[in-house]
């Protein structure tokens, strides 16, 4: 068994469904899982309608709603021709359709949108791209099964950001999605959805479905998760930055977390842990370019070939410079202080102290202000927002102190706010001002993976 997950751009239109339908077909012999995203832009413009109808905007809310259901009413046009399937979509998107209206109704009536109201919004993405593909598949003479990933995908209530539930998700896998894989289905699911065990419909937070993918993947012992993507692979930086980025061939499960968690968009950061724990390897591939191998990411066998593998960056970060002369050598200092950020389920990104000051740098500052007001209590605490942490990852980081240093002198005149190197000591964060980051991801990049510099060791493993 395999599990494989089709991102936005991979099923944005019928060529790009037609392309999956294709890639699945050659991995039948495997036994496929199927996971999809919505596709490319539908999360996005069902978030603006559950924005636009707290606001009142009924009427802008509607208009992407039409926008929406023509969407995926061509795909149906373009994708199914048998007489039956083709009206029964029709006829769903058209209940979707009325029932996000009536959804947007309600809340403009109220004023105010919740987590889950905006869960059940942008479910609708999944749930319609997921029942689209699953019948094309069935057109295309693969035998599919729809699933409902509200029927496994078992989460909390955190709504927006949902934590699933493994020994219940793994119990419903194996009841609901094993015995059809083994009877010969290809299951098609939704990523990103999930409901409570009450059945209220939840996601696990924005680019979510790799996460979904992985967790079934390990939960049923997968051969292989393959996520299927519109680049060649994980690349040595964002391709948005760097046009000429080079395909990284293999790279570690711990590489690929930490890539993924300071910000590499190809991988959503908890990706890697569920493969982790039952050494799964995932392969990151193009569905634009099927013949190309991707990137495997894998279990280190400790030979990783290269000093450096790719660069990350997270933008919006803000900076906590947090100073106690009077508790500072208190030995529960930086327990009152974590204390504060777990309470407000802020997490520290990078840390990095002083004789006299803690620096804490964080994404999320919706508590920002709470954090601040309870950490006055006991210490000085400022903020700087408009900071971006940049980050280098390679497991051979830790081998080659040299490594520093290069990266530092190639970045002389950029204002540097802040370093840590990951207790894992395969990568090395910092911090610069948002607008600094592209000329830094550049410069490193150009220092690290230009065929100038002195990377012959790494010709192996990029393209
Ligand atoms: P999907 O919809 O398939 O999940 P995403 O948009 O979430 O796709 O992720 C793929 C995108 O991630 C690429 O198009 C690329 O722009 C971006 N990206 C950022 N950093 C990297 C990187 N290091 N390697 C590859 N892609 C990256
Ligand atoms: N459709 C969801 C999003 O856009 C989940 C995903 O694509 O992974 O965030
Ligand atoms: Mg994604």
């Amino acid at each position: 068994m395999i599990v494989m997950k089709f991102g936005g751009t991979s099923v944005e239109d019928s060529d790009a469904i037609r392309k999956v339908i294709e890639i699945v077909r050659t991995e039948l012999h495997r036994n496929p899982i199927v996971f999809v995203s919505a596709c490319a832009g539908v999360t996005n413009q069902l978030l603006k309608v559950a924005d636009l109808s707290a606001a009142g905007k009924k009427d802008e809310a509607n208009d992407y709603i039409t926008a929406i259901r023509t969407r995926h009413e061509k795909l149906v046009d373009e994708l199914i021709h048998s007489e039956l399937p083709k009206n029964y979509l029709k006829g769903k998107i058209s209940v979707y359709a009325h029932e996000l209206k009536n959804l947007s109704q309600a809340i403009s009536v109220i004023g105010e949108i919740t987590g889950r109201s905006r869960d059940t919004i942008a479910s609708y993405g999944e749930r319609l791209s997921s029942m689209i593909i699953a019948q094309a598949m069935e057109e295309s003479s693969l035998k599919s099964m729809l699933v409902d990933a509200r029927e496994f995908m078992i989460t909390n209530d955190s709504f927006t950001k949902a934590v699933p539930i493994f020994p219940v998700v793994e119990e419903r896998a194996k009841k609901l999605i094993e015995p059809l894989v083994l009877n010969g289905y290809v299951v098609v699911t939704q990523g990103f959805i999930g409901a409570t065990q009450s059945g209220i419909t939840t996601t696990i937070g924005r680019g979510g479905s790799d996460y979904s993918a992985s967790i079934i993947g390990s939960l049923l012992d997968a051969a292989e998760i393959q996520i299927w993507t519109d680049v060649d692979g994980v690349l040595t930086a964002d391709p948005s930055i760097i046009p000429g980025a080079r395909r990284i061939k293999r790279m570690s499960f711990n590489e690929a977390s930490e890539l993924a968690y300071f910000g590499a968009r190809v991988l959503h950061p908890k990706t890697i842990l569920p493969a982790i724990e039952k050494n799964i390897p995932v392969y990151v591939r193009n569905s634009r370019n099927p013949s190309y191998q991707g990137t495997l990411i894998r279990r280190s066998d400790g030979n990783e070939e290269c000093i450096a593998k790719s660069i990350a960056y997270k933008e919006r970060t803000t900076l906590l410079n947090i100073e106690s002369s009077r508790m500072f050598l208190a030995p529960d200092f930086l327990e009152a202080i974590f204390s504060v950020f777990s309470k407000y389920h802020t997490i520290a990104h990078a840390v990095a102290t002083s004789e006299v000051s803690v620096t804490v740098a964080i994404e999320d500052t919706s508590r920002l202000d709470d954090i601040k007001r309870e950490i006055s209590e006991f210490a000085e605490i400022t903020s700087s927002g408009g900071k971006a942490i940049v980050c280098v990852v390679g497991e051979n980081i830790r081998n080659n102190p040299g490594v520093v240093g290069r990266i530092f002198s190639s970045l002389r005149d950029i204002r540097i706010n802040m370093i840590s190197q990951g207790a894992s000591e395969i990568n090395i964060g910092f911090v610069v001002d948002d607008d600094d980051i592209e000329e830094a991801v550049r410069r490193l990049h150009n220092e690290l993976f230009s065929n100038t510099s002195s990377q012959e060791l790494s010709s192996e493993i990029f393209d």
